[in-house]
């Protein structure tokens, strides 16, 4: 049910687009680093599309994706059509937004992606976690997006110069009933990504996953706590707005509002934006890594497909010489293609050279670990 929509100080009206403020973090010097919320409601019931941004406060492009899709005054959102509500979020850390930085100043090192709530742990690891400000806040958000969110897309940047993608994130089940359920919502989510339209790189698999706690990121709380459709989207490089992957973003969240029957009518052709040309599944991969510390002359570009044994990078010392063996080359030992190089010339030992997507068949419809 779309009616009685608040968030904050938005509050949803039948065929309106309203504004206001979802408090944040308390500030020391008075008042707290507050979050916009806009709610577009149209005038007939339907599904809700929660659609946030630059979380990490040097990604603009989630900013300017919402902009673009309410334009000036909201002008551009086909709210006279719109079933259910939207509710967006254009910034989820105005002081990393304010600083160019990914880390709001007052939680300096933490990410602030992986600070949403997690699923509950069958078995509590005796420490009991006191939670920061920022926890705190996005728990009051979540509950918001409990109260009223069917599908949830968090837009995000990755390096600069990379293609957009969408992730696909494994989904968890405790037990064998669950794994019913479970596999709906996965296929469900699949249903979700397809309608947005971008390239798909299936996430970490599981353990890293969860150790590199993406399951308390927006997308993976709502996904594997709330358990609804839910994915995270990357639009090009960071502390920059790419406008074509912006605007293919904006047609794929309308795409998304006709799937979900919130549009009437067929989806709109998509602009154009690179498609590496690969009939397999790929997952993320920062690969490979120089052996030794120097500087990095990259052989492929983003898009690039590349087969396993392809050089794609070498490293030369200062004075422009190969270092180690093979003249210097890096091999890739994936199939897959570039996402982008990694920003930078120079590198020290064991850093990545390429974001890749790599070839990948593992299953993403996992059970949790026995201590969750
Ligand atoms: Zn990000």
């Amino acid at each position: 049910m779309s009616t009685s929509i608040t968030v904050g100080s938005a509050r949803g009206i039948p065929g309106q687009i309203t504004y206001g403020s979802f408090e944040g973090v308390a500030l020391p010097t008075g008042g707290s680093d507050d979050m916009p919320v806009v709610i577009a409601q149209g005038r007939q019931d339907g599904p809700t599309l929660w659609i946030t941004g630059s979380i990490h406060g040097n990604e603009y492009s989630g900013m300017a994706v919402i902009h673009q899709l309410l334009g000036p005054g909201g002008t551009y959102f086909p709210l006279d059509e719109l079933c259910g509500a939207v509710i967006m979020i254009p910034t989820l850390n105005p002081a990393g937004l304010r600083t160019e930085s990914r880390s709001p100043y007052y939680n300096r090192g933490v990410d602030p992606n992986r600070q949403f709530p997690a699923p509950e742990r069958t078995q509590k690891n005796g420490e009991d976690d006191i939670p920061s400000g920022l926890e705190k806040a996005y728990a009051r958000l979540y509950e918001r997006i409990e109260a009223h969110g069917d599908y949830l897309i968090d837009l995000h940047n990755a390096v600069l110069g990379s293609i957009g993608f969408a992730f696909r994130d494994p989904v968890y089940y405790r037990d064998e009933a669950d794994r019913v359920e479970v596999q709906k919502l996965q296929q469900r989510n699949d249903d979700l990504l397809d309608a947005f339209g971008f390239p798909i790189i299936n996430e970490f698999p599981s353990a890293q996953y969860l150790k590199k706690n993406l399951h308390r990121s927006v997308s993976g709380a709502v996904l594997n706590k709330l358990r609804r459709p839910s994915f995270t989207v990357e639009l090009g490089g960071y502390l920059h707005v790419d406008y074509a992957i912006r605007d293919g973003a904006v047609a794929g969240l309308r795409n998304v509002m006709h799937w979900a029957g919130m549009l009437p009518g067929s989806p709109e052709p998509m602009p154009a934006i690179p498609r590496p040309k690969i009939d397999y599944q790929v997952r993320r991969m920062m690969h490979p890594r120089v052996p030794q510390s120097g500087i990095v002359k990259h052989l492929v570009d983003t898009g690039d497909v590349v087969r396993q044994g392809d050089p794609v990078a070498r490293l030369v010392d200062i004075w422009g010489r190969p270092i180690g063996p093979e003249n210097g080359l890096l091999f890739t030992e994936h199939d897959g293609y570039v996402v982008g190089r990694m920003q930078g010339e120079v590198y020290y030992e064991n850093e990545p050279v390429l974001w890749m997507a790599v070839r990948d068949d593992s299953e993403l419809l996992l059970p949790f670990p026995p201590d969750y």
